[in-house]
């Protein structure tokens, strides 16, 4: 593998050179999403980008093992600190089993993950799956000292942790004070021995529909413990890469790293990850400040913001135009320009099927569309940046037009047009994954078509109105459209 792939690490606050525990394995680990809501767009950036990082891996050669969890239980703080279900709370307002509202934002999540083209995770675990292993991680941490039960609960004992030099905070760069205010959790206040410690496992009181037998009674366990469990059962105790949004860092993954270490003694991740946020008018896209965008309204134009609607793949090039580090904020014009675009690099890899290689080599020509294609690697290897790769995208782009409009004939050698056509279409389309809605559109626009032809052949056959059937078989003989018949009924296929 001779990929120079560097990336900046939250941890230790630098970009590293990407070298894989255990190559041409790579571990990927990525906090998915709740179930108790629609995803808006904001969650949906987030997995593109790590979407993105899962494709660039796989293109440049590695075996990508990754695992993105449901959160489909567990103890949850809101916006505001404040101990919450989400899931529970969402039941009662639904009027829906919690296991019913689970499965309606599971499929809904799964249906926007396809729209936006997002590859699916390797294992894609959830919480209630795995309570046994929540358990047993939980009676590890009380047995090796950092865990302590009050009251049918349980808490991580963040001082008994940084008395023996392991240093809770380092990840999000907190001190004790700022831990202290920033940990508002009032649930269950007065049973912990600190207010930075933080649940593993939580009492259910009787109205608390979502509950497990456990050591302690009737309960669920913590959020943050379901990630430590489900990353390490399927990962290994320390793996590469854990991704998640910014706004995951504390508490969330800063608790992982202290559950773990507090179990096997060794730093579970060896780089961190985490994404910019989308913001909406400057603040943060947030279903509990009312400023979300659903993938839904997006398509549809149905929101104050939209003129109209826009496609999935114009949002998903929106996106990546940001790196992933970065803020990125939904505009008017970001929409419109991307939509151009969008079809600017689709029409362009169509027109670049149409290319073959003139007589003569051009060789300053050849070189420069040669130094295009090794920028595309170039620019990814630098911390996967995106922005970059689509600007060379454009200039690629203009390339092709350029020699499209000159008889569709390119003066380089027939390798090079190759190297060129594949790096176009190999970074357009499997390392940023946009897809070409129009084909999929014209797609299901031929099969309604067909099903309509299928279907007058098919009474004209029961009305014993053979000419009819014969003439529709020949007509679309002709345009290279056979016919099927088989017990199931006709299907058809394109020539
Ligand atoms: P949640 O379902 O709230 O746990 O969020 C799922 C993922 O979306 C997490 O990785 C969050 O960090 C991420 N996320 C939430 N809001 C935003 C936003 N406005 N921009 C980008 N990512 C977000
Ligand atoms: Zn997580």
């Amino acid at each position: 593998m001779n990929s120079k792939l560097s990336l900046y690490n939250s941890l230790t606050r630098q970009k590293e050179l990407f070298v894989p525990i255990n190559p041409p394995f790579v571990g990927l680990y990525v906090c998915g999403p709740t179930v108790y809501s629609d995803v808006h767009l904001g969650n949906v950036r987030t997995f593109i980008s790590f979407d993105m990082v899962y494709r660039y891996l796989k293109y440049i050669g590695y075996n990508v093992r990754y695992v993105r969890n449901i959160t489909d239980a567990g103890h949850l703080t809101n916006d505001r600190g404040e101990g919450v279900n989400r899931i529970e709370s969402q039941s009662q307002l639904e009027k829906l089993e919690p296991m019913e509202i689970v499965q309606k934002y599971t499929v809904g999540f799964h249906d926007v993950c396809r729209l936006f083209n997002l590859h699916r995770p390797t294992i894609e675990p959830t919480a209630t799956g795995h309570i046994v292993e929540q358990i047993e991680m939980t009676k590890e941490l009380i047995s090796n000292g950092f865990a302590y039960e009050a009251n049918g609960s349980v808490y991580f004992n963040v001082n008994a942790y940084n008395e023996k030099k392991h240093n809770y905070g380092k990840l999000s760069g907190r001190n004790t004070e700022e831990l202290i205010a920033g940990y508002r959790d009032l649930d269950g206040q007065d049973e912990k021995r600190n207010s930075t410690d933080f649940a593993l496992w939580k009492k259910a009181s009787p109205a608390h529909i979502m509950r497990w037998p456990s050591p302690w009674g009737e309960g669920f366990p913590g959020w943050h413990l379901e990630c430590s469990v489900m990353s390490t059962k399927y990962l290994g105790k320390t793996f590469d890469i854990h991704g998640g949004g910014m706004d995951l860092k504390f508490p969330h993954h800063e608790c992982e790293i202290a559950q773990n270490i507090g179990v096997t003694g060794v730093e579970p991740v060896k780089y961190w990850m985490h994404t910019n946020m989308l913001n909406f008018n400057g603040q943060k896209m947030s279903k509990s400040l009312g400023n979300s965008i659903l993938p839904l309204e997006l398509i549809t134009g149905n929101h104050p913001l939209l003129d109209k609607g826009y496609s999935p793949m114009t949002i998903r090039l929106l996106f990546l135009q940001s790196h992933y580090s970065s803020e990125s904020d939904i505009t008017l014009k970001g929409l419109q320009d991307s939509e151009k675009g969008l079809r600017r690099l689709l029409n362009a890899a169509q027109y670049l099927e149409t290319l073959t290689v003139s007589d003569k080599v051009d060789s300053d020509k050849e070189s420069e569309i040669l130094q295009l294609v090794d920028r595309c690697q170039e620019v990814m290897d630098d911390d996967f940046n995106t922005a970059k790769l689509i600007a060379t995208l454009y200039e690629m782009a203009s390339q092709i037009n350029v020699f499209y409009n000159d008889n569709k004939k390119c003066p380089v050698s027939n390798d090079a047009l190759v190297r060129f056509s594949n790096a176009f279409k190999g970074f357009l389309f499997d390392v940023l994954g946009i897809t070409n809605e129009n084909e999929s559109a014209n797609t299901d626009t031929l099969d309604k078509v067909m099903q309509l032809v299928i279907d007058i052949r098919k009474s004209a056959r029961e009305n014993k109105d053979w000419s009819t059937s014969d003439m529709i078989r020949d007509a679309l003989k002709d345009a290279k459209v056979i016919l099927k018949d088989n017990k199931d009924g006709t299907s058809y296929e394109v020539e």
